[in-house]
């Protein structure tokens, strides 16, 4: 389906191509030679729109398709009579003239397929008005009659339940994309670009939605800050500067693995332990911190090191939301780069 779907110009100019290879067989057997001529030069036609739709040149195709039914549907019914069924090629294209329209025609040139369809069905009602009840030029026998009519009704239920399933898909496939997409951009919306962990609007709600829960809920926060940042930009290039933003922030997620993991700004991250307490707490982050001072970043053969200042807190009662709980771990970490940066620090002033 997906396959008809992309191809479905080429895929309807191919099945116009066979319809009239079989009436040309029809014809010639059943002896009514001007008509098997009308369907060569159709076939001929067909081929040519097969080429210009490799090519793209829809609106020719639109055209000759029109032109082609309308004369070939006149002369059937002028020449084997209105019991042919061949007017139903021009009730076979409604669906043709309305798929193949709202491609070439957008937005208010739309009333260009309502005037076709009008034409279509005009030239539907004045064949049947016309020739209804004149004797056909060729009297054809009753199997070829009634090849003639099965032929023609099938053609037309084809291409109602061919357009209707090709509408019905793209519609859910259109869906299906838009979903997708929309799930991709809300991820998008919440997560920092360069470092892949969150950003503040993914990170607010869930510490927030944590603080918001029973006060039995216990958890630790670690403030954390690149040492000395501006200097490995101012050294070694802002795209270096990136390089340890990337290599600090996966060193964190590696190691705080199942932590939330936010990049606060700049060169400031946040993690947000659940279920630790301070001492456990504490210990990861002295660990990080090792981690994170023996494990330099790879850019372009330099080895760039780098060290973190962390300040931690554990939730407590006390904190009503979450820039409460933030400040004092920010402070703590402010206090430790005032001593010597490089340490983890986890209550009032001393170092942990
Ligand atoms: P300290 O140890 O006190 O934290 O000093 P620092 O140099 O790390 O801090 P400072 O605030 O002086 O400099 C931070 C620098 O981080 C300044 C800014 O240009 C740089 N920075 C912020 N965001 C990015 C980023 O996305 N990429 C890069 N390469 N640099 C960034
Ligand atoms: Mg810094
Ligand atoms: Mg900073």
């Amino acid at each position: 389906m997906h396959f008809l779907a992309h191809n479905s110009f080429l895929f309807t100019v191919v099945i116009m191509c066979l319809v009239h290879a079989t009436l040309l067989v029809i014809t010639f057997f059943a002896g009514v030679p001007p008509l098997a001529l009308a369907n060569v030069v159709s076939v001929i036609v067909y081929l040519f729109c097969i080429i210009l739709c490799r090519s793209g040149h829809i609106m020719p195709v639109y055209v000759s398709i029109l032109m082609e039914v309308a004369c070939y549907s006149a002369l059937a019914v002028y020449y084997i009579g209105w019991k042919s069924g061949s007017a139903n090629f021009l009730i076979s294209i409604v669906p043709i003239i309305i798929y193949f329209g709202c491609y070439l025609f957008k937005a208010r040139k739309r009333w260009i397929i309502v005037a076709v369809l009008a034409l279509d069905f005009l030239m539907y009602a004045l064949l049947y008005i016309g020739l209804k009840d004149m004797a056909p030029i060729f009297e054809i026998n009753d199997v070829a009659n009634t090849s003639m009519m099965i032929f023609a009704s099938f053609v037309m239920f084809f291409s109602v339940v061919f357009y209707i399933s090709i509408f019905i898909y793209a519609d859910e496939h259109t869906r299906i994309t838009l979903e997708q997409e929309n799930k991709q951009l809300s991820a998008e919306a919440q997560e920092d670009a360069l470092t892949r962990t969150l950003n503040r609007r993914g990170f607010t709600p869930v510490i927030t939605e944590l603080m918001k829960g029973d006060a039995s809920n216990h958890f630790c926060i670690a403030f954390f800050d690149i040492d000395n940042f501006k200097r490995i930009n101012d050294t070694y290039g802002h795209d270096c500067g990136d390089e340890v933003l990337r290599h600090v922030s996966a060193l964190a997620r590696k190691e705080m693995n199942g932590c939330e993991i936010c990049r606060w700004g700049g060169e400031e991250f946040i993690i947000l332990m659940r279920d630790y307490d301070m001492a456990v707490a504490k210990q990861k982050m002295e660990y990080l911190r090792k981690c994170v001072e023996t494990t330099p970043t790879v850019f372009f053969n330099n080895h760039i090191p780098a060290t973190i200042t962390i300040g931690l807190e554990e939730y407590a009662e006390k904190y009503n939301d979450p820039d409460e709980l933030i400040k004092v771990a920010d402070e703590r970490m402010y206090y430790g780069k005032q001593h010597g940066k490089n340490i983890v620090i986890s209550e009032g002033g001393n170092a942990a």
